[in-house]
């Protein structure tokens, strides 16, 4: 390329319309018109070395009207081709269209890089696909239309050798030259950057003559064809360089200005305009989802709920995770509400929340229990042990204590004292009832309405992770189809595994651990083996007469007037009133129908209260309250006084202190029977139930406690069979049947019938009935009791209405001992019965009973059935004398 070609003085010419080949440009052209294509034929396709053909603008013959000068000018020589030349021309290619054309004084030699020839179907038309390299310019002499093709005579524009070396030396040259390079190269490392090229372009400025790049970069530009023209025009080297160098700068800077733009519109759409467009994407989805902002609040407001919650680590994952699930959701999907009650569980549960644990004193403490429990010696010492330990060791694996006794005995207000003498707060959990493992655990959340078991929700409500928590009537959870919840109780109550207690609908482990656990229970028995195994069983006897005395004038009235808002000025309890309510209106182990007794009598006594206060007012009683005072200053309509309106009824301490001067109501017998009707229980009871023969009073041990329970038999015409009703379980009917045959057995012996009569059950029907019909009754211990009213009835001898008794008796006559004593020796207590037979066996446990309960009562023990008859009846037993010896 560094060599000048050498130019022949004719050249076939190809026309460009209205398009500039500048030398060391490459173009690929299609000639499909006949000359074209015979011009290529022959110039280049039939010849054996390689030909050259001239490439010379054209334009339209329009367009030269309006541009015209700038043609003529645009020549340094001024040349021109005239039109009278070309319209000689080209006759094959129409006359009209070689009019209409002028042809430009200046060409470009060029040589065919690669040639190709195809034959277009069906016409069978010769077509050519030409690569050009556009060589070097030239000035056309004269055109010659005449042949098949356009041939000009033309004469070489190119310096020579020596011109060029001329040139070099020329300082303007050189500057230009530079300045040309300079630019270029500003150009390619421009277009490098955006295309990531490597540094070929570069090669090609340092082995490329300056002139010819000159060419070379322009035509790669996409200019006007008036400019492309002007650059064929520039012969001078100089002016072609600057010429050039305008272009190329002029490219640059277009470069430059475009990629500024894009820059520019980039950023700001990346800026505000994206923003803005996903905004409005957004508004337009949740629009059409129906959504509303409100639902997004909310939401934002579990979130932070849940940042607040300290959860632990692998928790909080499980959580957000659930989180994302929810946002995607639409609040009219399904699960989206379970998904959200889910999370907001997660969000309440005190995952660390503590209340702080109070400096145990244990005196405080012992005081606290001692001003909230009378009694119950031994039960306090045993708690305060416990707090002890608590106290030097606060994460020794202390038992689960579990208080055991009859209702209303003090078990619930044991556990908050000891809550409230760790400084602990309080959850009370009811398992009464409980027979489903899912009430312990929980639902898994796959079922429609699931929830958590009791004990989380327990947590959610008191709000801290170290409550103490009672487990209330542990008991009384029953295992059947849906589980065992004593197994869930098992995992709750060991310290090895309620690390990571599981609820089924939470999903995730739970630490029980720094809860304290404290059971109730009315009867350990019912307690499955294992879950009695970890807690240490404190049992709680009911209290005797005497005992609830001292529980109602020292804790229950007190506390009963203060909830009624009324205070001992103006309500009054006289002891022997209290004893009454408690011997004829109620008749338990504990005293939570004492306290609802009271508390009747609170209630009316404050009815009472505001109807006075109606009638005091007009009465002027003297006054001492500042809340009177000023009521009455401004009713009068005299003094300004500044009033403050307090109303009446509510505060109630203003409203017994306004009473004050007026006697206090003191409760008599009279009010009794108003508010509690006539009285329930006396000691005549038994009495009045013995008084025809086949009654007797036996003790029997139930869930509130010890009881006395009576028992009927009445013989009827019929064939000798047996009769048992009053929900009877099975052991209580074989008791039934043993103490028949015990009787049939040994009827002669005990004078029921004559010699002759030897059959006792001769045409007729025995019917035995335990009253209180609806309450189910088993056990073995009413074997004496049994005995005893079967022999009454026979004998027709009333048994003694003072005594009652209890016993298992075995076929041939013995009493075994049985369970309960203590509890069975209060009931008789309470009944007012003064003797209890027991069996001998039973003795040691008599050591539980209260000295007052026993001073009060005459125990007899017995080894045999005799014995107890010995002792059922006035004057001793009906047996005969023989059998005695
Ligand atoms: P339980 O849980 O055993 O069924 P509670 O603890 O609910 O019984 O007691 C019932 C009521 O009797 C409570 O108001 C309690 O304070 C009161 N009470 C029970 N025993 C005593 C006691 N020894 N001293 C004072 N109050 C008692």
């Amino acid at each position: 390329m560094v060599e000048p070609v050498e130019l022949p003085s004719r050249i076939g010419i190809l026309p460009f319309r209205n398009k500039v080949l500048l030398p060391g440009a490459i173009i690929r052209i299609q000639c499909t018109s006949p000359t074209s294509v015979k011009l290529v034929e022959q110039e280049l396709w039939q010849r054996e070395e390689k030909g050259l053909i001239g490439i010379v603008p054209v334009r339209d013959a329009a367009e030269r009207m309006t541009v015209g000068s700038v043609v003529t000018q645009g020549a340094d020589s001024g040349d021109k081709v005239s039109k009278n030349q070309s319209s000689e021309s080209n006759k094959s290619d129409g006359k009209s269209q070689q009019d209409s054309l002028y042809w430009h004084t200046r060409g470009v030699a060029a040589r065919a890089l690669h040639l190709s020839r195809g034959v277009e179907k069906p016409s069978g038309r010769v077509t050519y696909i030409v690569v050009l390299e556009g060589l070097s310019r030239f000035n056309v002499q004269e055109l010659n239309t005449r042949g098949a093709y356009t041939t000009a005579r033309i004469s070489p524009i190119d310096m020579t050798k020596s011109e060029m070396e001329q040139i070099e030396q020329d300082a303007d040259y050189i500057a230009l030259s530079r300045q040309f390079k300079l630019t270029a190269m500003e150009l390619i490392t421009v277009l490098e950057q955006k295309q990531k090229t490597g540094g070929r372009t570069k090669a090609l400025l340092e082995t490329v003559p300056v002139h010819k790049l000159a060419d070379i970069f322009v035509a790669s530009f996409e200019i006007s064809f008036e400019e492309q023209l002007s650059m064929l025009d520039s012969v001078d080297l100089k002016v072609r360089l600057s010429k050039a160098t305008e272009l190329v700068e002029r490219h640059l800077q277009s470069i430059r200005v475009a990629e500024k733009i894009t820059q520019k519109v980039e950023g700001q759409l990346s800026k505000s305009q994206k923003e803005y467009l996903l905004r409005q994407q957004m508004r337009a989805i949740k629009e059409e989802l129906g959504d509303n902002d409100d639902e997004d609040d909310d939401v934002a407001a579990l979130e932070r709920k849940m940042q607040d919650a300290g959860m632990p680590p692998n928790i909080w994952k499980h959580a957000q995770r659930e989180l994302r699930r929810l946002k995607k959701m639409q609040p009219q999907q399904p699960g989206y509400n379970s998904s959200r009650a889910y999370l907001e569980l997660l969000a309440d549960l005190p995952w660390q929340t503590t209340s702080e644990e109070v400096e145990l004193d244990l005196k405080v403490a012992k005081e606290r229990l001692d001003s909230d429990h009378y009694g119950l010696v031994k039960v306090k010492q045993r708690i305060i042990e416990y707090l002890a330990v608590r106290k030097l060791k606060p994460d020794a694996r202390s038992p689960v204590l579990c208080f055991v006794g009859p209702p209303g005995v003090g078990k619930t207000s044991l556990a908050s004292s000891i809550a409230a003498a760790l400084g602990r707060k309080f959850i009370r959990i009811s398992l009464g009832g409980v027979k489903d493992e899912a009430d312990i655990r929980g639902h898994r959340r796959t079922y429609i309405g699931s929830m958590p078991g009791r004990l989380i929700d327990g947590l959610k409500k008191v709000a801290v992770c170290n409550p103490v928590m009672l487990l209330d009537e542990i008991d009384k959870t029953g295992s059947d189809v849906r589980g065992d919840p004593a197994s869930a109780l098992l995992e709750v109550l060991d310290p090895q595994q309620n690390k990571t207690f599981s609820d089924h609908y939470l999903n995730v482990p739970f630490d029980l651990s720094k809860v304290i656990f404290v059971a109730t229970a009315n009867r350990a028995q019912p307690i499955p083996p294992p879950l009695l195994d970890r807690m240490e069983v404190i049992e709680l006897p009911g209290y005797t007469s005497e005992e609830k005395l001292r529980i109602a004038m020292r804790h229950l009235i007190p506390r009963v007037l203060n909830q009624h808002g009324l205070n001992s000025d103006f309500l009054q309890f006289p002891e022997a009133m209290v004893k009454l309510v408690i011997e004829q209106y109620t008749r338990e182990a504990g005293v939570r129908n004492l306290e609802r007794k009271l508390a009747a009598l609170a209630r009316a006594a404050a009815v009472a209260v505001a109807e006075q206060e109606h009638n005091a007012l007009p009465l002027n009683h003297p006054i001492s309250s500042p809340l009177l005072e000023s009521r009455i200053s401004t009713e009068g309509g005299g003094g300004e006084v500044e009033m403050e309106v307090i109303p009446m009824g509510v505060n109630n301490h203003e409203l017994s202190n306004v009473f004050r001067i007026m006697s206090p109501l003191i409760v008599d017998q009279e009010m009794l029977e108003k508010v509690l009707g006539p009285p329930k229980y006396d000691d005549k009871e038994a009495a009045e139930r013995v008084v025809t023969p086949g009654v007797s009073v036996g003790l029997v041990w139930t869930a509130f406690g010890g009881e006395v329970q009576f028992v009927e038999a009445t013989a009827t015409p019929g064939k000798g069979d047996l009769h048992l009703t009053g929900q009877l379980g099975d052991v209580i009917k074989e008791s039934a049947q043993i103490a028949l045959t015990w009787v049939r057995a040994r009827a002669s012996e005990l004078n029921l019938a004559s010699a002759e009569e030897s059959n006792l059950l001769e045409g007729r029907d025995v019917h035995i009935h335990f009253p209180a019909g609806a309450v189910p009754k088993d056990g073995p211990s009413a074997g004496v009791t049994l005995v005893t009213s079967l022999v009454s009835l026979f004998s027709r001898r009333r048994v003694r209405s003072d005594t009652a008794m209890t016993g298992e008796m075995t076929l041939r006559g013995l009493v075994l001992p049985v369970g309960g004593i203590k509890d069975k020796v209060l009931a008789a207590h309470r009944y007012g019965l003064k003797r209890v037979i027991l069996p001998e066996r039973n003795l040691k446990d008599l050591a539980e009973v209260p000295s007052a309960v026993l001073a009060s009562l005459e125990i007899l023990l017995a080894k045999r059935m005799e014995d107890v008859l010995e002792q059922a009846f006035e004057g001793g037993c009906p047996l005969k004398h023989h059998s005695k010896l």
